[in-house]
């Protein structure tokens, strides 16, 4: 008798993100040229002078106004567009096999 499966195998591979550069590029954050933490608007109020701060290696974000902050784009992504870690994963092209 075989054992019971528990887990489906994750679909999620973290290798297959965006790299954080091309992310904010692409989603029209522009980010400050030089630095390891770049400047940027915070799409997450409504911002006048840059309080967004991006760690361009990892895609790790803070606002020092609102204070919404994440890890990476992924984190970014789910909060920007208000979806769930898979939907996110998915739409960073990170998600793959079944639904
Ligand atoms: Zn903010």
């Amino acid at each position: 008798m075989s054992s019971p499966r528990f887990f489906s195998r994750s679909a999620f591979d973290r290798g297959r993100l965006p790299r954080p550069a091309e992310y904010f590029d692409a989603a029209g954050i522009k980010l400050s040229a030089a630095g390891t933490w770049r400047n940027a608007l915070c799409p997450f109020h409504d911002d006048h002078h840059p309080s967004l701060r991006v760690r361009i290696e990892t895609g790790a974000f803070r606002c020092m106004t609102c204070g919404a902050n994440g890890s990476d784009v992924l984190a970014f992504h789910m909060r920007r567009h208000g979806l769930t870690f898979i939907e996110a994963a998915k739409a960073l092209g990170a998600w793959e096999g079944r639904r």
